[in-house]
């Protein structure tokens, strides 16, 4: 029989990799409360329409990279690709954003997103993001402190000089839409230089063409409109202050007039940070101000900005720097030998040490076996200490103290003792 395989481009993520995981987790979840962040869950399934709606019909998203079925009952029902559409529909509907300019939400998420790509390295079909969205704020300060908090995790990890930033304003949709018509104007004269992509791209989406990777079409846009001249005033004075509160902060960027990003709802400020240390998929983390998704999804308008972050690109490059911690793979602090007729007595110490010390990782040999083949276990495990309750042990409360990596004499104390020998 054919043994069954794992959807392709769907990774499980087993124990050995579990502690990378986890510390990625817990380093990015604490910094993103530590700024007064909120968690939100919302399911990994939703209406279909939601994705059309809000991300756009005409982006590579919708177009060909999302999981959409029907259910039994005939309703369409996409795997969620991207969590903004999701958060904004769960805000909307618990009601969390009304009262516009008293009622504010800073919010995180985190979890699996489906895609239909071309699974590569740093590229998959399931993948992990964590993400924050801040409704109700309309000036920069937001989007500033944002990056700031960006910025602070990139430390966190210990990746900050591999990872730079990119900025650009979008405007509001009217300097928008006035750019995209001269941008098209342009790029017709010279239709026939572009690749085949922004050709298509240029009836349905011309602003995607600013991020083509073609090295033609990129050259043909070194003379084309450039999107900061249609600014509106207001965006631009944003814009401005944007970058007047980054580098007060010490937050170094770049400003990428062609950064546009793939979705459809973007409005003002957008952002990317990008490291050169991965290859191809260089973007760990893009974002942006969505000012009129609230209200285009059905509520009251409410300014919005916020950011996804792929966790296997980040992971990659903390792995790639070397940035882990050296012991994150150890699991097993302490391993307990139980050698004889000694069960009760070691599982009784065993609760002792964890109620004691529960900080610490403590494995209880289950199975049995000799004193050599439980050193064996306890040796292969990574701990410390092995930990040996023998019959005279049980018999007297004491228990012997074994340094399995340090060269320190073997020592048998009083069970009431262990926790000033082992801290
Ligand atoms: P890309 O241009 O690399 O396809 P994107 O613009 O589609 O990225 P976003 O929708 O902005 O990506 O998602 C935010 C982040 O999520 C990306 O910067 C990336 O780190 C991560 N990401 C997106 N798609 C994938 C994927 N298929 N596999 C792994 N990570 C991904
Ligand atoms: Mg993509």
């Amino acid at each position: 029989m054919k043994k069954l395989q794992a959807v392709k481009g769907m990774n499980d993520i087993l124990p050995s990799e579990t502690p990378y995981w986890q510390y990625l987790e817990s380093v990015l979840t604490e910094v993103v409360q530590s700024y007064g962040y909120q968690e939100i869950r919302f399911p990994m399934l939703e209406v279909t329409e939601l994705f059309k709606r809000s991300i756009g019909e005409v982006t590579d998203i919708v177009e060909k990279e999302m999981y959409t079925f029907d259910d039994r009952n005939g309703d369409s029902l996409t795997l969620r690709p991207e969590g903004t559409a999701s958060c904004v529909r769960a805000c909307e509907q618990a009601q969390l954003l009304y009262n516009r300019g008293t009622l504010t939400q800073k919010l995180w998420y985190m979890g699996p997103m489906f895609r239909y790509e071309k699974p590569q390295k740093g590229r998959q079909r399931q993948f992990h993001q964590i993400g924050a969205e801040a409704y109700g704020f309309e000036g920069p300060d937001v989007d500033a402190e944002m990056l700031i908090m960006l910025a602070r995790m990139w430390r966190a990890l210990g990746v900050e000089s591999a990872v730079s930033l990119q900025i650009n304003s979008l405007g509001t949709s009217e300097s928008r839409s006035q750019y995209r018509a001269a941008l098209v104007a342009f790029l017709q004269q010279h239709r026939d230089r572009l690749d085949k992509d922004s050709q298509r791209r240029l009836e349905s989406n011309p602003m995607r063409i600013l991020d083509s990777k073609d090295v033609n079409t990129q050259s043909l846009l070194d003379n084309a409109p450039q999107l900061t001249d249609y600014l509106d005033d207001t965006s631009k004075a944003h814009f401005e202050q944007l970058q007047n509160l980054l580098s007060a902060a010490g937050v170094k960027y770049t400003v990428n007039p062609r950064l546009v990003r793939g979705l459809d709802y973007y409005s003002r400020t957008v952002f990317e940070w990008v490291t050169d240390r991965l290859g191809a998929q260089g973007t760990v983390c893009g974002g942006g101000r969505y000012d009129s998704l609230v209200q285009q999804l059905g509520g009251q308008p409410s300014p919005a900005v916020g950011f996804g972050m792929g966790l296997e690109r980040l992971l990659l490059l903390v792995q790639e720097l070397n940035a882990f911690p050296e012991d994150i793979s150890r699991n097993v602090d302490v391993y307990l030998l139980a050698v004889g007729d000694v069960l009760p007595q070691a599982f009784q110490f065993a609760e002792y040490l964890r109620e004691e010390a529960p900080y610490l990782r403590v494995q209880l040999n289950c199975g049995g076996g000799s004193f050599k083949s439980q050193m064996k276990r306890a040796d292969k495990s990574g701990a410390e200490i092995a930990l040996i309750m023998g019959e005279n042990e049980a018999q007297n409360d004491e228990i012997t103290v074994k340094f399995l990596r340090a060269d320190e004499p073997q020592q048998t104390v009083k069970q009431q003792e262990i926790t000033n020998i082992i801290v």
